[in-house]
């Protein structure tokens, strides 16, 4: 059953709808001075094929906002420059043709500064987001908020301003490294305001932490139906961030075009190296985007029964496998012959 998704009012980045009934859009980062353009250009080729939908981009300085207009002719997918506090920047990249900008216009100065941006901004159809993130909350919020409190609390503030702009085209991101205290910051959020929301648990540290983080903070809000874009923020290179979060999506439901993979922890039955082979297997599915299930489990006992919706599956005998479909027994192969087997199933 498909959830039910809160309808938020959708914004447009580089043809790309975010936001309303659409589906939800995988973000993540580059993680190299905007200004090398020439391999920031080719990180975002490498997440774009993997699934990406959108890239942010660090803006520093001037070096990098000049970089946009080669860094668009050279990329496909839509860019969002990540800026603070400097508005001069903001207009030098909407000027450049990025597709959004993540900046917080309480921080950008006076009110002629933050006109300035947001006339821009509208004149190219270009969508700002709202980024409040709990390692940097105004000092000036009350403090007996709890943070979810002051994290909405800090991001109305800066809606207000661009409200008072009639500035609309708004996404909206909360972000803290509290599992607890993001979920009940995005839970008021949904509430509180009608823009899209970029779903992202911040600072989840690297894969072992960052996934458990990630899954345990932003599944409760997709199955509820909130959230319009993710980012799995991961101490690690984005294109890991692009897998986690195409396979978060898929489990939830939510990104159907993507191989679903089963393999069992292994046991005292198991009598076949089955580890190796499991990895093997899940990084030629999704290396190769295979959309089918595909079971690897240690024995014949329990195996087939417990992966009987299995497209193809292999269950693991005494030094040998048996290959089975749709839970049926097909035949017996050795250990060397399993992953070729496999692969001649997937391809027949
Ligand atoms: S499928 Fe067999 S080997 Fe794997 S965990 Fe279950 S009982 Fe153990």
């Amino acid at each position: 059953m498909m959830t039910l998704r809160k309808d938020t009012r959708p914004v447009t980045l580089g043809g790309l709808r975010l936001g309303g009934q659409e589906r939800i859009l995988i973000q993540s980062m580059c993680n190299i001075k905007t200004a090398k353009t020439g391999e920031v250009a080719a990180q975002i080729n490498r997440c774009a094929a993997l699934g990406a939908d959108l890239m942010r981009v660090s803006i520093l300085d001037d070096e990098d906002a000049d970089s946009i207009p080669a860094l668009k002719a050279a990329t496909s997918i839509p860019l969002v420059a990540d800026i603070h506090f400097r508005a001069d920047l903001a207009l030098k990249v909407i000027a450049g043709g990025i597709d959004a900008v993540r900046i917080n216009p309480g921080n950008i100065g006076d009110e002629s500064k933050i006109k300035a941006v947001l006339d821009a901004a509208k004149a190219k159809h270009i969508p700002i987001r709202i980024g409040v993130n709990g390692g940097s909350l105004d000092a000036s919020l009350d403090p007996n908020l709890t943070r979810g409190e002051a994290l909405i609390a800090s991001a109305k503030k800066h809606v207000a301003i661009c409200e008072k702009f009639d500035f609309h085209d708004l996404v909206i991101s909360l972000k803290g490294s509290s599992v607890k205290e993001t979920v009940d910051a995005y839970r008021l959020a949904a509430e509180a305001f009608p823009y899209p929301l970029h779903l992202g648990i911040t600072e989840a540290g690297p894969m072992e932490t960052g996934l458990i983080r990630s899954a345990a903070g932003l599944s409760p809000l997709l199955l509820e139906g909130i959230g319009d874009t993710i980012r799995i923020s991961l101490s690690e290179d984005p294109e890991e961030e692009v897998k986690a979060a195409k396979r978060l999506l898929h489990d939830l439901g939510l990104y159907p075009n993507f191989p679903t993979f089963i393999s069992c922890p292994t046991c005292g039955r198991t009598e076949v190296d089955l580890l190796p082979l499991a990895k093997k297997v899940r990084a030629y599915l999704e290396d190769h985007n295979i959309a089918k299930t595909v079971a690897v489990m240690g024995c014949v006992v329990n195996g087939p029964g417990e992966a009987k919706h299995a497209d193809v599956g292999i269950a693991g005998g005494k030094g040998h496998f048996v290959l089975f479909k749709k839970g049926q027994i097909v035949k017996t192969i050795s250990e060397e012959e399993a992953f070729a087997t496999i692969v001649e199933a997937l391809e027949k």
